[in-house]
């Protein structure tokens, strides 16, 4: 019997939930990949996730073919190729692992009922968390909404059996000639800067970043918080895309001891957190507030602040500098993001669901429910979120986290020769400093867009009207 394994966010062949079920439960198994135009359409033609889907299927493709078999890879309307593919190859089954998102959810809904009127079935497993859904539950069973018990009861919840991976039977992969896989420019894409970045791609790129930040991983925590440093795992995008496989990832966390493992575990689970709010509040995804008195926010959006935001030209040399490298690169820091979103709401008054959105566009590691999380927090909406009365100083962050500018030159070259005390508020510099320095106020670099402390009163203001705190 026949089984088609549909490969969609998790992009490798081994320790994989649907080619476990699917390599035990069927004597040949084809796996499918299809760019689905209904995602596809809506994507700019230079976005690089698309590129980075491309060149990890090549390396899977390659896989296979050294196993006798080859990848399906088809451009179209998943709903319908799908059951194509099934009937084509007269597959009893097709198996995948489970997405969360609102759209995947109603997508793979539409896909079972169709394989069911054609006799077929649909198989989804859980694979890219270690708990979905309603699997961690309060004692009175209801959803989790604050970090901390979510963390402690996902912890009393482990047991090994949940880090375990699920091994691969090769040899049930069905044997096939090479398969033809449509180009970047079929599909509708072009080539991007992407192999020119620092993240490396497919499942060789992940394996090769994972065994980095191993060696990383116990200074995660002392590291992390500075972006001029190599901190953080760089992981976000092989998780998204799930290059690697997250037991193998939280396996290894939870058994590596120490503050670093411990506290990069905590972030594991910090997505894991906001995936099943995600899954238990579906309206999240359609621009609602978590908190539902702060959809009543009448947001000003003063004119040209969001696109000083995104062109980088806000005068904050920390938030240019994020926005820099999350225009060049399609990665930012996870500091830089908490503070150039918390910059965008809370300086700028600018609605957070247009920087949600433009995040959406940028990043190669976008994940919905990660990002709408950020932005909510950031923003004092969400759920466990920044209380809406703290409020970031982009001036102190900038000295605190970026303390000699470092990161802030990488990306501002213009600011180059700025000594530290003076990098992270260049509007004070007097007109003889602005030479001695060669930055020019309002010439070289922007003046600052708003003056923080006012801005901060407005915030303040804007938040009392609908809470009458
Ligand atoms: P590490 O510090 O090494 O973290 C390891 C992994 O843990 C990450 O890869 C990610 O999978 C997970 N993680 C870490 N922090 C968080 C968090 N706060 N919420 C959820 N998961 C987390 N993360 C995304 O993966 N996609 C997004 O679209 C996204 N958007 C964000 C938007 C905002 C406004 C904010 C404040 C945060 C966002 N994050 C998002 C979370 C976080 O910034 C990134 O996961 C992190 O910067 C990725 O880099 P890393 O893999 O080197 O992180």
């Amino acid at each position: 019997n026949t089984a088609i394994v549909w490969l969609r966010r998790d992009l490798r062949l081994y320790d994989h939930a649907a080619l476990y079920h699917a390599t035990r439960q069927a004597t040949r198994v084809v796996v499918v990949f299809i760019f689905d135009t209904d995602i596809l359409a809506d994507l700019p033609r230079t976005d690089r996730r698309v590129e980075f889907i491309w060149v990890s299927l090549v390396a899977l493709k390659s896989e296979l073919e050294a196993h006798g078999s080859s990848l399906i890879v088809r451009h179209g309307r998943a709903v319908e190729l799908i059951p194509q593919l099934a009937a084509e190859f007269q597959a009893d089954a097709v198996f995948c692992n489970r997405d969360y998102e609102p759209q995947a959810i109603a997508r793979d809904a539409q896909v079972g009922n169709q394989l069911q009127q054609d006799g077929r079935a649909l198989h989804s497993y859980k694979d890219q968390v270690i708990f979905e859904c309603d699997e961690v539950l309060t004692q009175a069973g209801k959803p989790f909404g604050v970090f901390t018990p979510y963390k402690n009861a996902w912890l009393k919840r482990l047991t090994p059996f949940y880090l375990q991976a699920y091994p691969v039977r090769t040899e049930t992969y069905a044997s096939m000639p090479a398969q033809p896989m449509p180009s970047l420019a079929e599909l509708g894409f072009v080539r991007t800067n992407l192999t020119q970045l620092p993240v490396k791609h497919g499942s060789e790129g992940a394996a090769q970043t994972w065994q980095d930040f191993q060696t990383r991983i116990d200074s995660y925590q002392d590291a992390r918080n500075f972006p001029a440093i190599k901190g953080p795992s760089y992981l976000s995008v092989h998780i998204r895309f799930g290059t690697l496989s997250i037991r193998q990832l939280a396996n290894y966390a939870y058994h590596h001891g120490g503050a670093g493992a411990e506290t990069w575990l905590s972030e594991l689970i910090w997505r894991e957190f906001y995936q099943q709010v995600l899954w238990h509040h579906p309206q999240l995804a359609a621009g609602q507030t978590y908190k539902a008195d702060f959809n009543d926010i009448d947001w000003p959006n003063p004119d040209g602040h969001f696109a000083a935001w995104c062109e980088a030209r806000t005068g904050y040399p920390l938030v240019d500098a994020a926005m820099r490298q999350l225009n060049k690169t399609g990665y930012m820091h996870n500091r830089l993001r908490m503070v150039a979103a918390a910059f965008l709401v809370k300086d700028l008054h600018v609605d957070w669901r247009l920087g949600e959105a433009y995040f959406a566009q940028h990043l190669i590691d976008f994940d919905l429910a990660a990002n709408n999380g950020g932005w909510q927090w950031s923003a004092s909406t969400g759920c466990d979120a920044q209380p809406w009365f703290r409020i970031f100083n982009p001036i102190t962050q900038s000295e605190k986290f970026d303390p000699e500018g470092k990161f802030i030159k990488r990306y501002l070259p213009e600011l180059a020769a700025l000594p530290a005390k003076y990098i992270h508020a260049p509007w004070l510099l007097t007109s003889a400093q602005q030479q001695m320095y060669h930055v020019r106020i309002g010439v070289d670099y922007p003046p600052p867009i708003v003056d923080h402390s006012v801005a901060r009163g407005v915030t303040l203001v804007l938040f009392k009207s609908v809470t009458g705190g």
